[in-house]
C-alpha cells in the first residue's frame, strides 16, 4: 500500500524505522528483530539503505519479508551518492518486482573513501527523485532537516533546495531527528510559507545511549535542549535508566506533536523491538 493511501486514514500515522544487516552473518538476528517490530502493527515500516549501496539487496529482502509475513507496508530507502544511473534503474526494478511501492529518495552522506563515488552520476537527491518519478508509479518521500542540513550554511538555502525536491515529485517528507518540538513547529511554519504543502513525518529518536547521541548530534548540528542534556548527563552511563528515560522523553515529544495536530510520527526504532513496544504501549489510548 502506498503511504499516500495510508495518510488518507482518519487517524495519525505511526511508523518504525529499521536497518538491514551488514552481512549474511547477522541477517537472521536482524530478520528476527524487524519481525518483532512488525508484529506491533505500525502503519508502515521503513528500511534504511547503506550509503555505498553495499547492502541494497538486504534492504529489499527485509522489506519484502515484512510485507509478506506481517502485512505491514514498507518504505525502502534508496541513496544515490555512490550510484550510476544503471544501478538505480536495477534497484527500482528490484523494488517493483517485490511489490514495494514506497521509496525514500536520498543523496546519502559523502563517504570518507572518495573512491566509492567514482561511478556516481548523481550530486543531489533531486536528480534521483526525477529519475524515480520517470521510472514509474512509486510513492516518493524525501528527507528534511528542521535544524538545517549540516552542509548547508544558511537555513534559507536548505529550504529553497527542499522546495526544489518537492517540486520534482515528492509525496511526503520525513524529518531528521529533533529533540525540541519548537524547532519542528518553526520549520513547518517556514516551509509552509514558501509553498511546501506535502505531509511531513516527524522523526523521533528514543535515545538509549547517552554518549552516542551526544556525538551524533554534535556531528549533525541537531540542537539539544538543556532539559534533554540533563537527562543524558544524569542517566547516560546507566543503560537501563537511559532506555527508560529515552522512551519517556520520546513519548512526551510525540504526545505534544499529536496535541498540536502533527499527523505523521516516524520513530527511529533502530532494530530494538523493546523500544518500539515501549512507545506503542505508552500511546495505546492515544493512537
Ligand atoms: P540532498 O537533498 O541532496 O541535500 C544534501 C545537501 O545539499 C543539503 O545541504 C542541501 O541543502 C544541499 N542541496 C540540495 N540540493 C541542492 C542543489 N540542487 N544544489 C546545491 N545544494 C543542494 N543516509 C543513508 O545513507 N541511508 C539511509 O537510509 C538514510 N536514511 C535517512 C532518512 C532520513 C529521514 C533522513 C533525514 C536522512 C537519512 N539519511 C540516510 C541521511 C542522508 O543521506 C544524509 O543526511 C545526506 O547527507 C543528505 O541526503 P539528502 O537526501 O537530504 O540530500
Amino acid at each position: 500500500m502506498k503511504i499516500t493511501e495510508i495518510l488518507k486514514h482518519d487517524k495519525p500515522t505511526l511508523s518504525f524505522e529499521v536497518f538491514p544487516p551488514k552481512n549474511e552473518v547477522n541477517y537472521k538476528d536482524v530478520e528476527k528483530a524487524t519481525g518483532e517490530i512488525a508484529k506491533l502493527k505500525p502503519d508502515f515500516m521503513s528500511i534504511t539503505y547503506g550509503a555505498g549501496g553495499g547492502t541494497s539487496s538486504y534492504t529489499v529482502n527485509i522489506a519484502k519479508e515484512i510485507q509478506k509475513e506481517y502485512a505491514v507496508p514498507t518504505l525502502s530507502h534508496l541513496t544515490c551518492m555512490c550510484s550510476s544511473k544503471e544501478d538505480i534503474k536495477a534497484q527500482l526494478k528490484l523494488l517493483k518486482d517485490n511489490d514495494i511501492e514506497n521509496v525514500l529518495a536520498l543523496r546519502g552522506d559523502i563517504p570518507n573513501d572518495k573512491s566509492l563515488m567514482e561511478k556516481s552520476e548523481y550530486t543531489h537527491a533531486v536528480e534521483l527523485i526525477r529519475d524515480i518519478k520517470e521510472s514509474g508509479d512509486f510513492c516518493i518521500g524525501g528527507a528534511c532537516y528542521p535544524d538545517g542540513h549540516v552542509e548547508c550554511e544558511h537555513k534559507a538555502d536548505d529550504i529553497y533546495f527542499l522546495k526544489e525536491k518537492v517540486d520534482a515529485g515528492l509525496d511526503f517528507l520525513t524529518t531528521q531527528m529533533f529533540f525540541d518540538n519548537n524547532v519542528l513547529y518553526n520549520f513547518l511554519y517556514r516551509i509552509r510559507e514558501i509553498g511546501i504543502t506535502v505531509p511531513v513525518f516527524a522523526g523521533i529518536m528514543p535515545v538509549t545511549n547517552g554518549k552516542q547521541i551526544k556525538r551524533i548530534t554534535e556531528l549533525s548540528g541537531t540542537y539539544l535542549p538543556t532539559r534533554f542534556k540533563a537527562i543524558v548527563d544524569k542517566f547516560g552511563d546507566d543503560p537501563a535508566a537511559m532506555k527508560q528515560a529515552g522512551i519517556a522523553y520520546a513519548t512526551e515529544q510525540i504526545i505534544d506533536l499529536l496535541a498540536n495536530d502533527v499527523r505523521g510520527i516516524h520513530v527511529y526504532s533502530m532494530n530494538k523491538p523493546e523500544i518500539a513496544e515501549g512507545i506503542k504501549n505508552n500511546l495505546s489510548n492515544i493512537l
